[in-house]
């Protein structure tokens, strides 16, 4: 089969070739795979950084494939054969504390496909029963762009226990992050402030603020009464410091992307009298999931794909990727 192998930390290092095809184990489906997403952290696992550095070389990249079911292994009802499927990323231990106490998302020991073990940017791909989940009649692609991104969001509003008629700032929302959060938080009935760098057009009802940079943000919320949350997926720490400064007394923030920043400076004084409130929030749970999943089929969400590439011009995916506009990069693979 053809497949995306990194065989060292660099983009020169990576190449599409032929190799083995995987066989499933016990528990484990194998994958015909249609689409996979690119992602920041693919990005970091061809740098050998952060999150990236636990993958051992060669390793073949994709973390989110989407496809059809085609061989089971042992322990697998053969009923899945033939299922529409797309990857959840995340495998949780399902042995922990967290994991017994349903917080899958919070899994101190879970793994990642295409960096702990093989992923989906290749013709085929094995992964756990579980992970493998049916795609609600969604097409690939779709699927591929809704199964990282817009499962984090849900993930994000249950955490924060978003509730009908309360005020939310999303900030980032240009992004595919950003389109989903706006959207679910929409469904849920909130009422949404959209901020982003460059001009947004409307998904539904929500109103929309451009600002430049996060000084700008400040200066366009000055004066605003505050927010009850803040839903920040920029990854850029500044902003996500201007959306916690516009929260009311007792308001809550939540983040779910770190990928510009590292290091976020608040005003503390501020933070504590005012009684306000922050969580991070990475990956999701199963049901998330095949909640996002079901907003997509219901036309929930907006289209999140964006641009598209064939596999052979994967390297070019990665390489272009921090530069593309809207939408989740996708590439073909079959
Ligand atoms: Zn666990």
């Amino acid at each position: 089969m053809r497949a995306a192998v990194l065989s060292r930390h660099d983009l020169d290092g990576l190449t599409v070739e032929e190799t083995a095809a995987p066989v499933p184990g016990a528990g484990e489906v194998l994958v015909r795979v249609d689409t996979v997403g690119v992602n920041q952290l693919d990005l970091n696992v061809i740098a050998g950084i952060g999150p990236g550095a636990h993958a051992r070389l060669p390793r073949i990249l994709g973390m989110d494939p989407a496809g059809e079911i085609v061989a089971v292994g042992s322990g697998v009802a053969a009923s899945r054969l033939g299922q529409t499927v797309v990857v959840k990323p995340n495998i949780a231990c399902g042995v922990c504390a967290r994991c017994l106490a349903g917080d899958e998302a919070d899994c101190p020991a879970q793994t990642v496909v295409g960096v702990h073990r093989d992923g989906g940017a290749a013709e085929l791909v094995v992964v756990p029963s579980r992970n493998a989940i049916d795609r609600r009649g969604l097409g690939a692609a779709e699927a591929t762009a809704v199964v990282h991104s817009a499962s984090i969001v849900v993930n994000a509003v249950r955490a924060i226990a978003l509730a009908a008629d309360e005020r939310v700032l999303v900030t980032g929302a240009g992004g595919t992050l950003g389109r989903a959060a706006v959207a679910i938080a929409s469904a849920r009935g909130a009422r949404v402030v959209a901020a982003s760098r460059r001009p947004l057009h409307a998904i539904g009802d929500e109103q929309i603020i451009t600002a430049a940079d996060a000084a700008a943000l400040t200066s366009a919320l000055h004066g605003v009464d505050g927010f009850d949350v803040v839903l920040d997926v920029s990854g850029h720490a500044p902003t996500l410091a201007a959306g916690i400064g516009a929260l009311r007394w007792g308001g809550r923030a939540v983040f779910c992307s770190a990928s510009v920043d590292s290091e976020l400076r608040i005003d503390s004084r501020d933070f504590y009298l005012r009684r306000k409130q922050l969580i991070g929030v990475a990956s999701a749970r199963y049901d998330d999931v095949v909640e996002a999943l079901d907003l997509a089929a219901a036309r929930a969400l907006p289209s999140l794909v964006g641009a598209r590439y064939p596999l052979d011009d994967i390297g070019r995916a990665y390489q272009e990727f921090p530069r593309k506009g809207e939408g989740k990069v996708v590439v073909d693979v079959r």
